[in-house]
């Protein structure tokens, strides 16, 4: 049977990465979760003490506002000579995030990275070497990949392109409840302004912003249960490849 590319996009916590795990694991394809590879370089960034928070005083309101600074050359340096990859988890049935040779899947889905990842994402460099690896780890089709440019940048041609939206109340309730049941520390308010703010971000930054691709089918899952997501996913999945 021929094997597709599925390129699932859309806003965060709308639970892309766990519908696209699901989906490649019905059909037998790889799932690459992109957003985990910006959480290591965000998780780098930090590590290496390259990224740097600053309230500075907004003149007009008197207001502190925080300011990022990323040593962004040191970063990509650093980058480039680190090794990001996915190891199959066969307990999990799904693969994980390593860096150099370290599993940081707990890492990487912390509030604080969370916090900082899309002021890394907006870097172009950043967003080329990742996007390289990308194409790299998916030079044979049978792949479904979630992110936030993949129908649009990545992968241009998938043969089936998947956008996702809820509402953002729904999605950081979602969000909530996966770090409290994690044992991460945070209020609600917190991760509702998050999910606000890397909305923002993802959609006005210059390069690759979110946005659904011209032949991208929308699902908006505030109110559909993951069963049916999964499954209308995987009705078109199937359309699709009977008709090729
Ligand atoms: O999907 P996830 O929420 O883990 O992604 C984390 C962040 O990584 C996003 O908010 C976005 O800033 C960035 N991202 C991106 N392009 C992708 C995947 C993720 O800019 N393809």
């Amino acid at each position: 049977m021929q094997k597709i590319i599925i390129a699932i996009d859309g806003f965060s916590s709308t639970g892309k990465s766990s519908t696209a795990k699901k989906v490649a694991q019905q059909l037998g394809y790889v799932y690459v979760d992109t957003g985990a590879m910006y959480r290591t370089v965000t998780y780098l960034a930090v590590k290496e003490g390259y990224i740097a928070t600053t309230g500075v005083e907004n003149e007009k309101t008197g207001k502190f506002e925080n300011t990022i600074h990323v040593k962004k050359e040191e970063l990509i340096k650093k980058l480039k000579n680190s090794s990001l990859s996915f190891k199959y988890n066969s307990e999990l049935g799904f693969s994980e995030m390593y860096l150099n040779g370290k599993n940081i899947e707990r890492e990487i889905r912390s509030i604080e990275v969370a916090n900082l990842v899309s002021e890394i994402a907006k870097i172009p460099e950043i967003r080329v070497y990742l996007v390289d690896l990308q194409r790299k780890m998916s030079q044979e089709k049978g792949i479904v990949m979630d992110g936030r440019d993949i129908g649009t940048v990545v992968f241009p041609d998938a043969e089936l392109k998947i956008f996702m939206t809820a509402s953002e109340q729904i999605r950081a309730e979602r969000r909530f409840r996966e770090l409290q049941e994690k044992g991460e520390n945070v209020s609600f308010e917190e991760v509702l302004k998050n999910v606000q703010q890397r909305d923002f971000l993802d959609t006005t930054r210059k390069e690759s912003p979110l946005i659904k691709a011209n032949d991208a089918i929308e699902i908006d899952n505030s109110h559909l249960i993951f069963e049916e997501q999964v499954n209308k996913i995987l009705l078109l999945a199937e359309e699709k490849i009977n008709s090729l």
